[in-house]
């Protein structure tokens, strides 16, 4: 870098600025729209309740402990990934020789060798906080699963992220080479296809990976459930049980999947322990992100600022490297490997820093189908008892800090789902 920002061009700057600036107005405008046109239902606000009327704070003081250390970890981990990739990026003149080297000049390989060797270096970069939460939740009894399984999950983990990134290397390594002025728009495209094909896709090849599951087996149950979802209008041939107790003692439950492959899965933990009418609760919630498509709604969130996020990334390359049209030599192929770099390093950042901004829709979302289900089951009561049990089981915190909300909070907290169900009652 070293002498590089005093040669470079005004001009490239003001270009890059500009093109930032338009990638800002267009993210907002987004935002806007999506605001506008694909937010929640009308939801009220919660009643405001006194923490100490629903736990006992001596008794929640372990909970903040495991809590704690969980948000620090959690924290900690925030910058790992930004600061692998621009390191990476940065680096450049250091491996690049060798993976030009590796993929004998063509710009497709280097693009594939490069995203498989990003990813195995995020792997490793994240594993000492992954062995610590691992640890953390081991000390607190949480998590069950042996050391051995929990490191098969990692690897398998790892493969999947070097399959996507290895592809996604190929295939923006062929989009910058061919198309130096419109890669973005294809990597806009590559981005939202990846977003809704990994939803679509998750249930039947991903999930299968790092559970079992199976139909549920009690037929008290199974009745109750369609019941639930036929005053949920939607259809629940598709509620499941997995396997979460040889991982975890914490109870919980998702939808996932999209048209075909969507299915909603209860923890066995939560069937073991939690009461008949607290589990009503959970499908009725689960439920209500299906009949208010959630999972869809989510994925074109991702989507559609996925095209401003690809304009951010033009300047950035563009501020990095300049906007010319990459030759046919090795020169050229360097400077293709370069952007990938770059772009790969932007996209992670961007991706970490717009954590808040998925929490905020995330959180609207379950707010909604919180609301939902109380209305569907009618049981306050149920719904009230039900938090109380997942705080004590999950060790949950009811009233977190605000900045764990910020960044880490995809659900109202459940002293905010206590206010909406006391919300119910009047
Ligand atoms: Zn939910």
């Amino acid at each position: 870098v070293r002498g590089l920002s005093a040669a470079r061009p005004p001009r490239r700057a003001a270009r890059a600025a500009g093109l930032a600036a338009l990638a800002l107005a267009g993210a907002g405008g987004a935002v806007a729209l999506l605001r506008w046109r694909l937010w929640s239902g009308p939801v009220p606000a919660p009643l405001r309740v006194a923490l100490s009327d629903y736990f006992d704070p001596a008794e929640l003081s372990r909970n903040r402990d495991y809590r704690r250390g969980v948000w620090a970890m959690a924290t900690a981990a925030v910058p790992v990934a930004p600061a692998v990739a621009i390191g990476v990026a940065l680096a450049g003149r250091r491996w690049r020789p060798a993976v030009l080297g590796l993929a004998r000049g063509r710009s497709w390989r280097a693009g594939l060798v490069f995203g498989v060797g990003l990813a195995l270096a995020l792997t490793v970069a994240a594993l000492p906080l992954g062995i610590a939460r691992y640890a953390w939740g081991r000390r607190y009894g949480l998590v069950t699963q042996r050391v051995w399984s929990w490191l098969a999950d990692v690897g398998k983990a790892a493969l999947i992220e070097a399959i996507v990134l290895g592809l996604t290397g190929l295939v923006l390594a062929v989009l910058l080479r061919r198309s130096p002025r419109l890669w973005w728009v294809g990597l806009a495209g590559l981005a939202a296809a990846l977003i809704y094909g990994v939803t679509l896709l998750s249930p039947l090849v991903v999930e299968p990976l790092f559970q079992k599951t199976e139909p549920l087996k009690d037929r008290r149950l199974a009745a109750e459930v369609l019941d639930i979802a036929r005053r949920s209008g939607v259809e629940a041939r598709d509620v499941k049980v997995n396997d979460a107790s040889r991982r975890t003692t914490t109870a919980n439950a998702y939808v996932s999947g999209l048209g075909a492959s969507r299915h909603v899965v209860l923890y066995d933990t939560l069937l073991r322990d939690f009461p008949r009418d607290q589990v009503r609760m959970v499908v009725a919630h689960e439920l209500a992100h299906v009949s208010r498509r959630h999972v869809v709604k989510g994925a074109t969130w991702g989507a559609a600022l996925a095209a401003p996020a690809c304009v951010a990334l033009l300047a950035l390359v563009g501020w990095r490297t300049g906007f010319s049209r990459p030759g046919n030599d090795g020169e050229g192929a360097d400077l293709v490997l370069r952007r990938v770099a770059v772009v790969a390093a932007g996209a992670i950042a961007l991706g970490a820093a717009s954590a808040p901004l998925g929490n905020w829709v995330s959180r609207a979302y379950e707010g909604e189908a919180e609301w939902r289900a109380l209305q569907v089951t009618g049981d306050a009561g149920a719904a009230i008892r039900l938090q109380e049990g997942l705080v004590r089981q999950n060790l949950g915190v009811p009233d977190p800090p605000a900045w764990v909300r910020l960044w880490f909070g995809t659900h109202p907290t459940a002293l905010e789902r206590i206010g909406l169900a006391r919300r119910l009652g009047r």
